[in-house]
C-alpha cells in the first residue's frame, strides 16, 4: 500500500494545456499523489522547441547583445495559451518582465533556464488549487555546486511536512548565496527523486511519455519489450550502455532510501510502466536477461610482450598511461602475454601520439595493435548468474548472425556480459542478441 506518492511529469506531459489536464486527472485521481514535481512545457510535436531550449536562446541572444524580445515573446505566448486554455487567472506579464530585467543586467543562464519549471509549476498550482513551493527554498547546493544534501533533505522534508499538497518546479535549486543553479538537462527526474527521498515517500513515480523502459533500442529492434521489473544495478547497466528514460542522477537519493520508482506513460496511465527497485518482487518468475544496450565508438589498444605475465605492474603502468592522459577505460581484457584497453574512440583520437610514445618508452612491448570502429554490447541481467549457458546462448546467437566478437567481458558481477563487434554489424548484433535473448 503506497500511502505517499511523489510525482513528476515531464515536458511532453506538460507541452500544453490538454496534457496538463491529463496530468491533473493522474494526480487528483490518487490521494497518494501528494507532491508533485514539474518540468518546463517541453514539445507539443517533433519540431516544436522546448520552452527550456528558448530560454537559453534568450540568454545567448542577451549575452550577444542581441534583441531577445521575439524569442522571449515566443515562450510568453506559450504561457499565454496554457493559461487561457486552462482557464486561470495568472499574471504573466508580469512574470516575463521580471527575467527580462534579470536579462538585461547580464545574469548567469541559470536563472532564465529554471524560470521554465519556474512558472509552469505556479500555473499549474493554479489549476490544481495546490500551494507552490519554490524549489530555491528547499533544494541547496554547496560553493562548489554540488547538492547539499543533508541541508535539503531537512529542509524540504520539514517544509512540505507542514502541507498537505504541493507543486514544486524541477531542474533548480540555490547556492549558498541565494543565486539560482540548475542541475543539467532533463534534471527534474534528479528533483523529483531528492523530493520523494525528504519526505520518505513510498513510491516516486516518474511520468512521461513512453510505458516504462524497454528492453532494446526501438530505433534498432521492432517493438521491443517494455521491461516490468528492473532492479537499480540493473538499470544503471543499461542507462550506462545508452539506454536512457530517467537523468542517471536521479537513481541515487531514492536507491539510498530503498523507495521505488516507476515510470509511467501520462498519454496511456493505464500501462503499469516499469517498476525499478532494490531486488525483483518475489513473485515474479527470474528472467535471465532484463535488457539489452550497447554503444559505438570504441577502440581497442592492444599490447603484446613475452613473458608480460612475470612482469609485475605491467597492467598498472598501462592503464596509469591512460588515466593520465584523461582517458578513462571501459574494458580491459588480458591474456597471458597481451593486454587490450578498451577506450573511447574520440578521447584516445585527441592524446593518440602521446599515448603510444609513452607506451613504448615506457613498457617496451614487442607489439602494439590498434583496432578501430568497435561497437559494445552488454546483455543484462541479475538472473544471469544463476543460468548456466548464458555465455554460450549470447555467442550462438552472433555466430548465427555471421558476427565476428572482438572482445568478451563478462563483469565480475556476473549481472551482463559484453562483447565488442565491428561497429558495422552493431544493428544486426543488437537484432540477433534480441531474438535469442528476450523475445
Ligand atoms: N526543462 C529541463 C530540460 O529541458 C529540465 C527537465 O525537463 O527535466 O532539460
Amino acid at each position: 500500500m503506497n500511502n505517499l506518492v511523489v510525482l513528476k511529469f515531464g515536458g511532453t506531459s506538460l507541452a500544453d494545456a490538454s496534457q496538463i489536464k491529463k496530468a491533473a486527472g493522474i494526480i487528483k485521481a490518487n490521494p497518494a499523489r501528494k507532491f508533485v514535481i514539474l518540468s518546463a512545457p517541453g514539445k507539443r510535436f517533433s519540431d516544436d522547441i522546448k520552452v527550456t531550449d528558448l530560454l537559453y536562446k534568450c540568454h545567448q541572444e542577451a549575452q550577444n547583445g542581441g534583441d531577445f524580445s521575439q524569442t522571449l515573446a515566443k515562450i510568453s505566448d506559450r504561457y499565454s495559451e496554457i493559461i487561457k486554455d486552462l482557464g486561470v487567472d495568472f499574471d504573466i506579464k508580469s512574470e516575463i518582465e521580471i527575467i527580462k530585467k534579470n536579462l538585461e543586467a547580464g545574469i548567469t543562464p541559470d536563472y532564465p533556464a529554471s524560470r521554465g519549471e519556474y512558472i509552469n509549476s505556479k500555473i499549474i498550482a493554479k489549476f490544481l488549487g495546490w500551494p507552490f513551493v519554490d524549489a530555491a527554498e528547499i533544494i541547496f547546493f554547496n560553493e562548489n555546486g554540488i547538492l547539499d544534501e543533508e541541508k535539503t533533505f531537512s529542509a524540504a522534508g520539514e517544509k512540505l511536512k507542514s502541507l498537505e499538497n504541493a507543486v514544486i518546479p524541477g531542474f533548480y535549486g540555490a547556492m549558498p548565496d541565494g543565486k539560482i543553479k540548475t542541475f543539467s538537462r532533463g534534471g527534474s527526474d534528479v528533483t523529483g527523486s531528492i523530493i520523494a527521498r525528504s519526505v520518505s515517500a513510498d513510491l516516486y513515480e516518474n511520468w512521461t511519455d513512453v510505458s516504462g523502459m524497454l528492453s532494446a533500442d526501438p530505433r534498432i529492434v521492432k517493438n521491443p519489450k517494455v521491461i516490468e521489473y528492473i532492479t537499480y544495478t540493473e538499470l544503471r547497466e543499461l542507462s550506462y550502455m545508452g539506454a536512457s528514460v530517467l537523468h542517471e542522477d536521479a537513481v541515487f537519493p531514492v536507491r539510498k532510501a530503498g523507495i521505488p520508482i516507476n515510470i509511467r506513460n501520462t498519454n496511456k496511465p493505464d500501462d503499469n510502466g516499469t517498476l525499478i527497485a532494490a531486488s525483483l518482487p518475489k513473485n515474479i518468475e527470474k528472467r535471465a536477461v532484463t535488457g539489452i544496450a550497447g554503444r559505438k565508438g570504441f577502440t581497442s589498444i592492444r599490447v603484446e610482450k613475452s613473458m608480460m605475465n612475470v612482469e609485475t605492474g605491467f597492467g598498472a603502468k598501462l592503464l596509469y598511461i591512460f588515466s593520465r592522459n584523461g582517458i578513462p577505460f571501459e574494458h580491459c581484457p588480458t591474456g597471458i602475454d597481451a593486454i587490450s584497453v578498451v577506450i573511447n574512440s574520440e578521447l584516445f583520437d585527441q592524446k593518440r601520439e602521446t599515448v603510444l610514445r609513452e607506451i613504448k618508452s615506457e613498457l617496451n612491448p614487442d607489439f602494439i595493435t590498434i583496432e578501430k570502429n568497435l561497437a559494445s554490447i552488454a546483455v543484462v541481467g541479475e538472473g544471469m548468474i544463476s543460468v548456466k549457458g548464458m555465455a554460450a546462448r549470447v555467442f550462438d546467437a552472433l555466430a548465427k548472425a555471421d558476427i565476428n566478437i572482438r572482445m568478451i567481458d563478462q563483469g565480475s558481477d556476473e549481472l551482463n556480459i559484453i562483447v565488442g563487434i565491428d561497429e558495422a554489424e552493431y544493428e544486426k548484433a543488437i537484432n540477433a542478441l534480441y531474438s535469442k535473448m528476450i523475445a
